[in-house]
């Protein structure tokens, strides 16, 4: 191996999409093949995640790739795998801050959805780059399927009103992109890669396209994301998920993009009532997938180096937020230079806090992680309800004094998304007569505000 190939970290690649696109059914696809064949040291289900090893992206890459012209580099491939429900687009949004790069599914059928849009939006805002899977090209009329075959091979195959079919579904989606400010084109007539997204056709039941797939993110992140997924001993890792573990406690499920995590380091993350400083005790990522139906218990790991996913446990962590870095303390680090990163995790909070557009006049939104209150802000913008300010964490006294400052009464409320509200804020809120709304599910908070309206409104 070259000197130069060996410092690719693995690109980090998160799949977002409308709900029944076949997310996780691409995700099965690619990883059944390699089970299939019973290879050893094959493709990993990780924390959030699936780790796609350089040889099984060239094993599954070989059909559209006999003259060897795509060059395998990085090492694999970090998958992030972001549940389709509507009440995980919080989740879609946490992985798709982190990622490199991203798949947004659509059925070729159904074209873009709403949740298709919303993916969009998002990764626009991130500015991350960013190919669209057009799925389930097994459905046109009179498909003859080609298991796991390229699909230009497949395609050429298929008699001419399967052909017709599929340009005419294509066609509407290239519409559709660019309705909403993209160009697009079939990946291999891309001229120009930069300024036009790529669409990919594929089959997550027949394997047709997935080929292409897997070439097309591996040559897109080597040529151009090359200084970005170098490999860097600095640690860079995300929090994605903050949950309790039976018989462990609380735990923190990240992505380490950069660096390695070690047993024993002290870390320093952002709680929601100020930095949180603690030890690595454990640092946990699932068996290795022999079997995909086997439901695998966690292996404990001395070092863990990037892209992974991982989950960690130490003393502390109930008040970690999601969607906030982490950062790893050195043993020879002073008191005063640790200070400096704690006050930097709260800074970046109240930064990203900050970040988020709010007016005058307008609801109050609170949310569990900065993620959900992100997707929350997407839903209320699409909606055009204006926000006067955001927050997350548990509904305390100090948010409802500061929603008292609204005169309107359609605007003295709280939405509270996935956070309990305390008995001694609710008090206050009945005294000043605002209303706190709380939901599980950012459609049914949304519905509760609506209704609320409309009654006011009367
Ligand atoms: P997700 O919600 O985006 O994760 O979608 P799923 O992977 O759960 O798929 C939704 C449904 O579509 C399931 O019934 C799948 O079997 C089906 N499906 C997914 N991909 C394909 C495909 O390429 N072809 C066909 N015919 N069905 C598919
Ligand atoms: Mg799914």
């Amino acid at each position: 191996q070259a000197a130069a190939e060996a410092t690719l970290r693995s690109p980090i690649c998160c799949v977002l999409g409308h709900v029944d696109t076949g997310k996780t059914k691409l995700l099965d696809n690619i990883r059944s093949t390699n089970v299939q064949d019973g290879e050893a040291g094959g493709i990993t289900q990780q924390i959030g995640a699936t780790f796609v090893p350089t040889s099984a992206l060239a094993q599954r890459t070989a059909v559209i790739n006999r003259q060897g012209r795509l060059e395998l580099k990085v090492p694999g491939l970090l998958v992030i795998d972001t549940p389709g429900h509507e009440s995980f687009s919080n989740l879609r949004l946490r992985g798709s801050s982190l990622c490199d790069i991203a798949i947004l599914v659509v059925d070729i059928q159904h074209g873009l959805e709403q949740q298709t849009i919303e993916s969009i939006s998002i990764l626009k805002k991130r500015k991350t780059p960013f190919v669209v899977a057009i799925n389930k090209i097994d459905v046109c009329y009179g498909w003859t399927p080609r298991l796991h075959s390229g699909f230009r091979a497949s395609f050429k195959n298929q008699k001419g009103h399967a052909q017709k079919h599929f340009n005419e579904l294509a066609s509407k989606i290239v519409l559709q992109l660019a309705e909403q400010g993209f160009n697009a084109a079939l990946y291999y007539e891309n001229k120009d890669l930069k300024k036009t997204v790529s669409l990919v056709p594929t089959s997550a039941k027949t394997g047709e396209g997935i080929p292409d797939l897997l070439g097309l993110i591996v040559q897109l992140t080597q040529r151009w994301m090359a200084t970005r997924i170098s490999f860097k001993t600095n640690v860079e890792c995300t929090i994605l998920e903050v949950k309790k573990v039976q018989g462990l406690g609380t735990t923190v499920d990240v992505i380490l993009s950069q660096g390695s995590l070690k047993q024993g380091q002290t870390i320093v993350l952002c709680g929601l009532d100020g930095p949180i400083r603690t030890t690595i005790r454990e640092l946990l990522m699932p068996q290795p997938l022999r079997e995909l139906r086997v439901k695998s218990n966690y292996v404990s790991h001395k070092v863990v180096s990037a892209a992974q996913g991982v989950k960690i446990f130490a003393k502390h962590l109930e008040s970690a937020v999601a969607g906030t870095p982490l950062y790893v303390i050195d043993d020879n680090t002073d008191e005063s230079r640790i200070k400096e990163i704690e006050e930097k995790v709260i800074n970046e909070l109240k930064a990203s806090l900050d970040r988020f557009e709010t007016q005058e006049e307008g609801v109050c939104a609170q949310a569990s992680t900065l993620g959900a209150l992100e997707a929350l802000l997407v839903f209320f913008e699409t909606s055009k309800i204006p926000v006067s300010s955001v927050d997350i964490g548990p509904v305390h006294k100090k948010q409802v004094v500061k929603c008292s400052t609204q005169k309107d009464a359609l605007y003295s409320c709280i939405l509270a998304f996935d956070v309990p509200v305390d008995p001694e804020a609710k008090k206050l809120a009945k005294q000043k007569k605002i209303t706190i709304f709380t939901a599980d599910i950012i459609y049914h908070l949304f519905d509760r505000y609506m209704e609320f309206r409309k009654t006011e409104l009367e």
